[in-house]
C-alpha cells in the first residue's frame, strides 16, 4: 500500500468510528459494537430498519379496538401508582385524551419511569392496545413527550433490530433513528452515487443519497417503496456483479484438462446403457462435453428433480475423465447416500472393468491404507465419498473430475478443497442439486456456476399420487397397506427427527413400529434409524432392499437418495412437522419402479394455515421446480437448507422470495457491463470501479478484526 492509499483509508468518513458522532457517547458506542457490530459510520448507515411502523395518523381511545397491531394516541398522562408485589409489581399510569382513559402498565424499568415521567403533561403513546372489561391498557409502550415536531404526526418510523440488553439501556429504534439521521445530515457531502447514471436512468431509481435518507427517514409510503427498490438493486448487482466475474476470471484463469476421447463412454453407450436417456439428459451431457473440449475449468451446477436420473449423467460424464488418462470423484453427503452410489455406480464399473473404491468415516484403517495407495498410483479410477474424501491424506494421480451430490450445501471451501486436489491442473467440477432450488436462489449461491437443468423424468413413470389424511382415518390408511403389500409392493412409514427431542421422536417412532406389528402380525417389518450402528443400518436396509420385509418404518434416515424401486407407498407421519422439500424429497423415495406409486401424509386435525397450504402444495404437484417456489415464498430464503452456510447469502435488505425481478435486472445489467467493459475503463462505469475498491478497504478491515 503507498501512504497515499493509506491515508485515504485512514481518513475515509465511513470509517469514522461511531464515538465520534455527536449525541452517541462512549458508552452508547461500546454497546452498538457489542450488540451490534456496529463499528464506524458505514456500518451504522447500513444498519437497515427491516420494516416500518404507520405513525402518520393518531388513534383516539374510544376508537382503539383489539384487532390493532398498534396504534398511536396523543393525550394527557395524568396520575400513576405503584400496584401489587414481587414480580407482579408495576407501575399503572392514567392517560386520556378526552375520548376515553388508557392505561399505561410497566413491569420493567419502573424506577426509571417513576423519576421521568411528568404528571399533568402531553405525550404521545405508541403500543399494542389490549382490553380488560371496559377499560384499555398498553403495556411497556413507546411514550414521547408531544413537542412541536411531533404533534402532527405524519411519518414512517423505521424500526430496527435491536438486542433485548440495547432495549434494558433505552436503546431503541427511535433512539437509533435519530442517531442515524444526525449521521445522515453530515454525510451528505460523502454519500456518492454507486451505479453507473444510464443504470439509474434506465431502472428510474433514485440516487443513492435519497435512498437512504428516505429509508431512515421517509416522507411517504411511495417515497419508502423507491428507497428500498434502489438499494436492493444495488446490493443484489454487486452481489451478481462479484459472481459472474468469478465465473469470467474462472473461465480465463483456470485451465482444465481437454476430454476428447471416449473409449469407455462409446463401450458403454453401446453396451450397458440400460435404458433409453431422456432428451433432457441427453442436452445436459451435451452441455457437459462441449465444457470438457474447452481446455478450461467446468463449474457446472446440475440441478434436476428427484428421480430425474442425475446419477447416469454424472457416471457418463466421469467415464469421459477415464477415457482420459484421469481421475474422478463423488462425493456424497451422508454414509447411506454413498453407499447407495457406490453400489450403483459398482454394477456399471464391474461391467466396464474400471476399479472403483469407497472411502467414508467407517471405513477401517488397513482398507483406507490400500485406497490411498491406489489413489495416488493410478490404479483406483473412481472414488466415491463422503466428505471423508476431502481430507489432505487423499491424494490423486491425476484427479481430472469431481461430482458433488448435495442434499444440503457443501461450502465453498470444501469445494475448493476439491479443486486444490490436483496440482497441476484443477479437477473439473458437477454440483448437483438433491431437489430443485428456486432461480432466484440458484443465482445467487450458484452464480458463479454455469447452470444445467434435467427438467423431464424419465419416459413411463406413473405420476405419485398424493393425499392427505387425518390422523383418525388410520384404520383406511392400514387397509389400503395391506392391499398394496398383497400386490407384491413394500411400504415406507416415516416419522418425523428433529434434534432437539430426539428420544421423544424415538418413542413416537417405536410406538409407531409397535402399533404397525400389532397391526400387521404377519408382515415382516424393518426399522432404521440414526441412533443404530452402521453395521444393523445397512443389514436392515439390505432386507429391504431385498423385499425380505415389506414395510420399513424408519425416521428421515432414509431421505436421501435411497432406491427400492419396488417400494411403491410412503407414508409421512406427523407431516405437519416436515418442510416442503423434506415431504418432495420423502416422497421422491416411491414412483421409482413401473407401479402406481403413492403418498399419503397424515396429520393430526389441528393444522396451521401454512402446514394446509404446504400439504395442498404436496396434493397437487409433483413438481419439485414449483414445490421449490412455493417454498421459498413460505419459509424465505434463511430457511432453505444449505443457505444459512453460504456468505453470499448475507443480503442486508433484498429477499429472494420477493426481489426476484430485481434480481433478474441485476444480474442481466452486472452481466452486460462484464461483457462490454470488463475492466471498468470507460468513464460511465467508474462509479463501480470506485464502489468495489471501497468494498475491498471494507472488507480488509473486518479481516483485521476479525
Ligand atoms: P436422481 O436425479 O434423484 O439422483 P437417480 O439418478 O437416482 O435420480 O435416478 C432415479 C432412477 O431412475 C434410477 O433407478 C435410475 O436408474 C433411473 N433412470 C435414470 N435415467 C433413466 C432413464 N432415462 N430411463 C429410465 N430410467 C432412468
Ligand atoms: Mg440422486
Amino acid at each position: 500500500m503507498t501512504s497515499a492509499e493509506q491515508i485515504s483509508v485512514r481518513t475515509n468518513f465511513f470509517d469514522t468510528k461511531i464515538e465520534f458522532l455527536k449525541g452517541m457517547g462512549p458508552q452508547r458506542a461500546a454497546l452498538l459494537n457489542q450488540e451490534l457490530g456496529i463499528f464506524t459510520y458505514g456500518d451504522l448507515l447500513q444498519h437497515y430498519p427491516f420494516r416500518h411502523e404507520d405513525r402518520t395518523i393518531f388513534h383516539r381511545i374510544s376508537q382503539l379496538s383489539e384487532l390493532m397491531p398498534a396504534a398511536q394516541i396523543k393525550g394527557r398522562l395524568r396520575e400513576w401508582t405503584l400496584v401489587g408485589e414481587g414480580n407482579k409489581k408495576r407501575l399503572v399510569a392514567q392517560f386520556s385524551d378526552g375520548s376515553g382513559i388508557l392505561e399505561l402498565v410497566w413491569f420493567q424499568g419502573i424506577n426509571y419511569f417513576e423519576k421521568s415521567l411528568r404528571p399533568n403533561t402531553e405525550y404521545i403513546v405508541y403500543g399494542k392496545p389490549v382490553a380488560f372489561g371496559s377499560k384499555w391498557s398498553i403495556t411497556h409502550p413507546e411514550i414521547e413527550l408531544l413537542t412541536a415536531e411531533n404533534e402532527k404526526g405524519g411519518y414512517w418510523q423505521p424500526v430496527y433490530p435491536l438486542t433485548e440488553k440495547l432495549r434494558r439501556r433505552f436503546i431503541d429504534s427511535k433512539v437509533i433513528g435519530k442517531l442515524i439521521r444526525s449521521l445522515l445530515e453530515i454525510s451528505k457531502p460523502h454519500i456518492h452515487e454507486t451505479l453507473p447514471e444510464n443504470l439509474v436512468q434506465k431502472y428510474r431509481m433514485v440516487t443513492k443519497a435519497d435512498a437512504l435518507w428516505n429509508l431512515h427517514n421517509p416522507q411517504s409510503q411511495p417515497w419508502l417503496h423507491q428507497s428500498e427498490r434502489r438499494l436492493k438493486f444495488e446490493e443484489l448487482f454487486y452481489n451478481q456483479f462479484r459472481l459472474i466475474k468469478n465465473k469470467l476470471l474462472h473461465k480465463t484463469e483456470y485451465p482444465g484438462q481437454i476430454f476428447t476421447k471416449t473409449a469407455l463412454l462409446r463401450e458403454f453407450y453401446e453396451n450397458h446403457l440400460p435404458f433409453e436417456l431422456t432428451g433432457a439428459q441427453v442436452r445436459v451431457l451435451h452441455e457437459i462435453r462441449e465444457d470438457l473440449k474447452t481446455g478450461k475449468q467446468m463449474n457446472r451446477l446440475l440441478q434436476g428433480d428427484v428421480g430425474s436420473g442425475k446419477t447416469i449423467v454424472a457416471f457418463i460424464t466421469m467415464l469421459l475423465a477415464l477415457d482420459n488418462d484421469a481421475q474422478a470423484c463423488l462425493m456424497a453427503p451422508t454414509e447411506i447416500l454413498t453407499d447407495q452410489h457406490y453400489q450403483g455406480l459398482k454394477k456399471f464399473a464391474d461391467l466396464l472393468g474400471i476399479n472403483i473404491g469407497k472411502l467414508t468415516g467407517s471405513t477401517k484403517k488397513k482398507e483406507r491404507e490400500i485406497i490411498h495407495a491406489q489413489l495416488l498410483d493410478g490404479s483406483m479410477q473412481i472414488l466415491v465419498g463422503t466428505h471423508a474424501l476431502i481430507e489432505d491424506i487423499v491424494q490423486f494421480k491425476n484427479l481430472g473430475l469431481c461430482v458433488i451430490d448435495e442434499q444440503h450445501r457443501f461450502g465453498v471451501a470444501q469445494r475448493s478443497k476439491l479443486w486444490a486436489k490436483n496440482k497441476y491442473t484443477s479437477p473439473h467440477m458437477l454440483v448437483m442439486t438433491a431437489t430443485p432450488i428456486p432461480r432466484t436462489l440458484a443465482m445467487t449461491l450458484y452464480g458463479d456456476l454455469d447452470i444445467s437443468a434435467i427438467d423431464e423424468l424419465p419416459a413411463g413413470r406413473k405420476p405419485i399420487k398424493t393425499v392427505h389424511r387425518y390422523d383418525a382415518h388410520r384404520l383406511s390408511v392400514f387397509g389400503f397397506i395391506r392391499d398394496e403389500i398383497a400386490k407384491g409392493r413394500q411400504i415406507y412409514m416415516v416419522y418425523p427427527l428433529i434434534e432437539e427431542s430426539e428420544k421423544l421422536d424415538l418413542k413416537d417412532l417405536m410406538d409407531g413400529y409397535e402399533s404397525i406389528s400389532r397391526a400387521f402380525p404377519d408382515v415382516p417389518l424393518s426399522i432404521l434409524h440414526g441412533k443404530m450402528k452402521p453395521k444393523d443400518k445397512d443389514f436392515e436396509m439390505a432386507r429391504f432392499v431385498k423385499a425380505e420385509t415389506k414395510i420399513m418404518v424408519a425416521t428421515t434416515v432414509i431421505e436421501v437418495g435411497v432406491n427400492v424401486p419396488n417400494a411403491s407407498v410412503m407414508i409421512v407421519e406427523n407431516a405437519e412437522r416436515f418442510g416442503l422439500s423434506q415431504l418432495h424429497q420423502l416422497r421422491g423415495r416411491v414412483g421409482r419402479g413401473a407401479e402406481q406409486s403413492y403418498c399419503i401424509l397424515i396429520t393430526d386435525y389441528k393444522i396451521s394455515k401454512e402446514t394446509k397450504l404446504r400439504l395442498e402444495t404436496m396434493c397437487r404437484t409433483n413438481d419439485g421446480f414449483e414445490i421449490a417456489e412455493v417454498d421459498l415464498q413460505l419459509r424465505g430464503p434463511g430457511d432453505i437448507s444449505g443457505t444459512q452456510q453460504s456468505g453470499l447469502m448475507d443480503l442486508l435488505i433484498a429477499n429472494l422470495a420477493q426481489d426476484g425481478e430485481i434480481l433478474k435486472a441485476a444480474r442481466i445489467s452486472a452481466e452486460a457491463i462484464l461483457n462490454t467493459d470488463p475492466d471498468l475503463e470507460s468513464p460511465e462505469n467508474a462509479p463501480i470501479k470506485k464502489h468495489l475498491s471501497n468494498m475491498r478497504k471494507e472488507e480488509t478491515n473486518w479481516s483485521r478484526i476479525s
